[in-house]
């Protein structure tokens, strides 16, 4: 339990003591879920990660996510001071995100219930998502709590970036400026969205920080190339790129499989092998959905011999993949933070990245790897053919970028959300700019 050593005038009218428990909400999406599929990646570990750090250091965590099955507990018990709980609200099966909203004050209602029946009281309400901010929206004025609120991304700044067919719905947008006024406060996860729910959205400036997600420095950490070759089949003389995440247009998927046909021509001493991880393998191995559509690319390609299509794996075998590479390649349209680079990074691996975003944040732009217009296939193919060509700068780059890297270490990503928590659950605005700090 933590006491919160600020006083002054309450500028919401909450007022506690302690901070006693935090109510996390990830309601479209459980941060138990296996990653790299269609609506698991960065946001579950986020929030899983979070949770941890956060509950590490004295304030447990409740984390409400919806009920998908009639399998799973009600309650789950990830780590110490960690709870999941699996809330009913609307069918128990998968529902599409975009189908969600209409469970939204059932979600809250539920959760509410829940806690009378545990006789738990929260301090905070953390929303994840819009679809969550939603419930968190209710729960505030139900509990008379602050609740503080994260998008992860916008329908906004994805749409700008998106191809029209894959553009999310106006309502989302409607709502997500809608919730901009109504919470307490919002954490935005680089200097960029910073501005953008400034400038675009008009948020209040003095409600919002900017505090950006971690990394597991320990989990990802520079080991052994050598080794890691020999693990996975890999010649020591192999270009080996490495792609993770997951298959969606967002992640410019398509920009990279054209860039790895042009590296050819730029390095031809050495073989491409470009290691893309993500989607799904049926049982013989071979891709479905919409990795179906990326191996199709690259049969046009005809880059078949330099690809690997290895589907998604749990994120204790990505350290490996990353160690057997020469550089990671993230050449996403949007990325609103892209833990994927940071993770390569702390693995002192070189990053060759979109301009755009987070990305522009975490990758220093020659330094620990390099930035490339988005969708432009020749830049990314020069940059990458650039450190595959010269293992000196390769080297180099790859210890700069371990050391980037341990700015975004949990413990002091935590400690900035632990302080923003602390502000708000006494009444305060909570406005806290690590930007110095973090992104210098
Ligand atoms: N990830 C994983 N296995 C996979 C694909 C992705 O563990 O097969 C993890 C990856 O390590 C990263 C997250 O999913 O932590 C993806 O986060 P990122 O911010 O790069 O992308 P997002 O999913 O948020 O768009």
């Amino acid at each position: 339990m933590i006491t919160p050593d600020y006083d002054g005038p309450s500028v919401f009218g909450y007022e506690t003591d302690v901070l006693t428990r935090v109510a996390a909400i990830s309601a479209h999406t459980s941060p138990l879920a296996s990653l790299g599929g269609k609506d698991a990646g960065g946001m579950n570990v986020y929030v899983r990660e979070l949770s941890y750090h956060i509950a590490k250091q004295g304030l447990p965590i409740d984390i409400f996510t919806r009920r998908t099955d009639l399998e799973t507990p009600e309650i789950t018990y990830p780590s110490d001071g960690v709870r999941v709980i699996s809330i009913a609200a609307g069918p128990p099966a998968p529902v599409s995100k975009h189908d969600l909203f209409q469970y939204m004050p059932e979600f809250a209602e539920q959760m509410a219930l829940f806690a009378l029946r545990d006789g738990t009281h929260y301090d905070i309400v953390h929303a994840h998502y819009w679809l969550s901010g939603f419930a968190a929206h209710y729960l505030k004025r139900y509990w008379n709590i602050p609740f503080t609120m994260m998008f992860h991304t916008t329908a906004h700044m994805k749409n700008a970036f998106s191809p029209a067919e894959h553009h999310e719905p106006e309502f989302r947008e409607r709502m997500e400026r809608r919730l901009v006024t109504l919470a307490d406060s919002i954490i935005a996860g680089n200097p960029d969205e910073r501005a953008d729910l400034i400038w675009r959205q008009r948020a209040n400036p003095e409600k919002i920080c900017t505090i950006p997600p971690g990394v597991d420095t320990d989990l990802f950490r520079p080991t052994d190339q050598v080794q890691a070759r020999g693990r996975l089949g890999l010649d020591l003389d192999d270009a080996v790129i490495t792609f993770v995440g997951r298959i969606d247009p967002i992640k410019g998927i398509d920009t990279l499989l054209e860039s790895v046909a042009r590296t050819r021509e730029l390095v031809p001493d050495r073989r491409i092998v470009l290691q893309l991880i993500g989607g799904d393998l049926d049982v013989a191995g071979n891709p479905v959905g919409p990795l179906a559509e990326t191996a199709a690319q690259v049969q046009r390609l005809g880059i078949e011999a330099n690809v690997r299509l290895l589907g998604s794996r749990p994120q204790d075998q990505l350290p490996l993949f990353y160690a057997a590479s020469d550089l990671v390649c993230v050449p996403s349209r949007y990325e609103s933070f892209g833990l994927v680079a940071v993770e390569a990074m702390a693995c002192g691996r070189p990053v060759v990245a979109s301009r755009s975003g987070g990305l522009i944040f975490s990758v220093a732009d020659g330094i620990s790897g390099y930035l490339a217009p988005v969708n432009d296939a020749e830049a990314f193919a020069t940059a990458m053919a650039r450190i595959l060509n010269d293992r000196t700068l390769a080297g180099e780059m790859g210890r700069a970028a371990r050391h980037q890297a341990e700015r975004f270490a949990w413990p002091v990503v935590a400690e900035s959300m632990h302080h923003v928590y602390l502000r708000l659950a006494q009444g305060h605005r909570a406005q806290l700019c690590c930007e110095d700090e973090i992104f210098a």
